[in-house]
């Protein structure tokens, strides 16, 4: 099975300098900021993620997330939007045809936080 190692070979700038840019980014940082908005921030971006499941010569299978600098942000965007989203505890991405997923992915995306908020108590 290869290994992607993209993005490791790339030039060496300074990480903290470089993580904190990125942090600089997150349109997550606003609390009005839903997840929708975070996708359409992105879509209008061209950002595309892959997902892939990967079929290790040993153990569980693995998931892929793979895509570019802005790309791992978009993602880490939407699952802070969606970690801390007042009205809704799931947001998914359909395919076919959505432009944030790549073309060859066979996967959408599916965010849920934990607890539900769909589910009744027990009690
Ligand atoms: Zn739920």
């Amino acid at each position: 099975m290869g290994q992607s190692t993209e993005g490791l070979t790339g030039p060496k700038r300074r990480p903290v300098r470089q993580k904190r840019a990125l942090a600089e980014r997150l349109l997550s940082l606003n609390p009005k900021v839903r997840p929708d908005d975070v996708t359409a921030h992105y879509h209008k971006r061209g950002v595309k993620l892959n997902l892939q499941i990967l079929e290790p010569d040993e153990g569980a299978p693995l998931v892929l997330i793979e895509g570019d600098r802005r790309a791992l942000l978009f993602l880490a965007d939407l699952l802070l939007a969606q970690a801390t989203d007042p009205l809704d505890c799931g947001f998914q991405i359909l395919l076919p045809a959505n432009k944030l997923i790549s073309e060859k992915s066979k996967y959408g995306l599916y965010v849920h936080a934990l607890p539900c908020s769909h589910e009744r108590p027990t009690s």
